[in-house]
């Protein structure tokens, strides 16, 4: 195989209907201001996790109002709960907040 310098990726269609979107509904009722998001990444720029670990608040996000639940909860310990995210967002989104109630949604299901 030739060796182009660059893979492609494996075409990935998002099923809103058929994923749970149980967790983003328990998160957007426990952190209103979660639907502020623009997805700027201002958070993740700063997050201390994600600066020594794969952890990305800005996707995590992404993928919990996706419903794509599977593809992130093994993640949500790697949050240190320190807050910096929190002083960034131009949108005043509770990040940790969501983290907290994504990790209390876990528990409970
Ligand atoms: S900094 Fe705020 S607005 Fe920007 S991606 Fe993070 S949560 Fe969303
Ligand atoms: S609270 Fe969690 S998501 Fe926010 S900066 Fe700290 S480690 Fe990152």
């Amino acid at each position: 195989m030739v060796n182009f310098g660059f893979t492609i990726s494996v075409t990935r269609a998002v099923e809103y209907d058929k994923n749970d979107k149980g967790c983003a509904e328990y998160v957007a009722l426990r952190v209103p201001s979660s639907s502020a998001c623009i997805g700027c990444g201002g958070c993740s720029a700063t997050c201390t996790a994600g600066n020594l670990t794969e952890f990305n608040i800005r996707k995590i996000q992404m993928l919990m109002k996706r419903g794509e639940n599977q593809l992130y909860k093994e993640q949500l310990h790697k949050c240190m709960l320190c807050g910096k995210c929190l002083t960034v967002c131009p949108r005043g989104v509770d990040t940790r907040g969501m983290i907290l109630a994504m990790i209390e949604y876990m528990r409970e299901k």
